[in-house]
């Protein structure tokens, strides 16, 4: 989170904040995910086209990735697609600053790539191959079809970038937990036809549409290693093995018709574009370590309720109670005074009559106010909320917890708790924290992936992680100038 505050509540985001929620799933499939709230906003059906422009919401969730090189090549090919697509319009492309591997489209005809995809990606054929599975989703109008389909529009809460210590971490936890609660699926034959059309686009652009079947053993291989439940995702998706052989084949078939015979590859100049692409959680927008919230920028700490889920966005940090029975929220609830911040609050989270109480919360002045938040609609039921605002310098901020009225008595003290345990960063281990990054190295003669990373310093204990994130297997032998990457610092 980074102090984008209240404006990303007045669009609705804690609106939906409804219980009970959904339950939760580790699917990890990019091809079948996009955000619940970009799908409950684009409900009302005259809503023009906006697609030009990335959606506000889903940038208040996730955060723009500032890289003019990749921003630059994911524009470029995806306007180049979207004009030889069977629906051409004014799509956008927008590169946002999530760990998570993931590429989602909006109906709206605006297309998402993270960075963590991008950090997965080996060269621009695979690339252009999940673009063109995206912009599928859109020319299809499978989103338009879903939406209709869709009975889950209130749980676009839990959109947002996940506190995951680092996606590819196979133990520890929080890996990608919630994911499955804020993306919806496509159906097996949308997935199919999406991935038609990718071959079909990307080949039609000049690029080689046969790596995009090698994507998706990447994914399949950072399923495996974060232990994802695998069973899920066979459950509603293609079969990889499946999808792998009947891209491969349709790839062959496209390359035959297209009347050339070169199709780019370009694994050298993606390798280059994405040198120093952030690789992980960026623990300078907020981390957890030891069921502790910490945040370096705005130097702050507080404790997690234990045993609780968790997700940073760009606009909150949201805490979860494992089976979905209360949410606490936590936010920035602005400038000025704590009463102004308060009434505010109370108004955009559609509490009522609340009554309000000045006190001091771990020796900073602060406000607290309880009431009930009403139903926004039939599909969800009244809660009862707990608000605690802290003035920490210029800053206010607030805990807002969430429950069902007759379970509320029982998580209240975990709330106060939360609210309580709020203190200034002051430790530098915390405060220093920095990210990691991809870096590109060059293998000096022929030698083992292993011991190309090897020799740029990679400890042993990330061959595995690294070789995935290369495409590769450890064993496989890199000739002398082949490109590979590593991450560090
Ligand atoms: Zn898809």
């Amino acid at each position: 989170m980074n102090l984008s505050f209240l404006p990303a509540l007045r669009t609705g985001a804690l609106l939906s904040l409804l219980l009970p929620l959904a339950s939760s799933s580790s699917m990890t499939d990019w091809a079948a995910r996009r955000p619940a709230t970009a799908s409950a906003r684009a409900i009302p059906a005259a809503r023009p086209l906006q697609g030009a422009k990335p959606d506000p919401a889903v940038i208040a969730q996730f955060g723009l990735y500032n890289n003019a090189k990749l921003q630059q090549l994911i524009t470029a090919r995806g306007k180049a697609m979207a004009a030889i697509s069977d629906r051409p319009g004014d799509y956008g492309f927008t590169v946002v600053d999530s760990p998570v591997i993931n590429a989602f489209a909006t109906p709206d005809g605006h297309v998402y790539f993270t960075r963590g995809i991008m950090a997965y990606f080996n060269d621009e054929a695979q690339f252009s191959g999940v673009l063109g599975h995206e912009l599928g989703h859109i020319t299809a109008q499978h989103g338009k079809k879903q939406q209709r389909n869709s009975t889950i529009a209130g749980i676009g809460m839990l959109l947002g970038s996940i506190v995951a210590p680092r996606v590819m971490q196979s133990v520890g936890g929080v890996v990608q937990q919630g994911v499955g609660l804020w993306m919806l699926k496509y159906s097996r034959g949308d997935e199919n036809e999406a991935d038609g059309l990718g071959v079909k686009y990307s080949t039609k652009i000049g690029y080689d549409a046969s790596h995009m079947a090698d994507f998706f053993q990447t994914l399949q291989r950072t399923e495996e290693q974060s232990g994802s439940s695998i069973p899920t995702f066979l459950s509603s998706h293609p079969n990889s093995a499946d999808r792998y052989t009947r891209v491969k084949q349709l790839a062959a078939q496209a390359k035959q018709s297209a009347g050339r015979s070169t199709f780019a590859v370009n694994r050298d100049s993606y390798l280059r574009s994405i040198e120093g692409l952030t690789f992980g959680e960026d623990p300078r927008q907020g981390f957890v370590e030891n069921s502790v919230f910490y945040h370096p920028d705005l130097k702050f700490r507080f404790p997690i309720p234990s045993g609780w889920k968790s997700q940073n966005s760009p606009d909150k940090f949201q805490m979860q109670e494992p089976n979905g029975k209360a949410l606490l929220v936590f936010l920035g609830a602005g400038g000025g005074s704590l009463d102004e911040a308060a009434s505010g609050l109370a108004k955009a989270i559609g509490v009522a009559n609340a009554q309000a109480q000045k006190t001091t919360i771990n020796g900073f002045p602060a406000l607290v106010f309880e009431g009930d938040q009403q139903a926004q609609d039939q599909q969800s039921s009244s809660a009862h909320v707990l608000a605690q605002l802290i003035q920490d310098g210029k800053s206010i901020y607030a805990f807002v917890g969430l429950a069902e009225p007759a379970s509320f008595s029982s998580y209240a003290p975990q709330f106060q708790q939360a609210a309580q345990g709020y203190a200034r960063l002051t430790e530098a281990s915390k405060l220093n924290r920095q990210p990691e990054h991809i870096h590109i190295r060059t293998a000096t003669g022929t030698q083992t992936l292993a011991a190309a990373l090897a020799s740029a310093g990679v400890p042993s204990s990330r061959y595995q992680e690294l070789a995935i994130v290369n495409g590769m297997k450890t064993t496989d032998k890199l000739p002398k100038g082949m490109l590979y990457k590593v991450v560090g610092k």
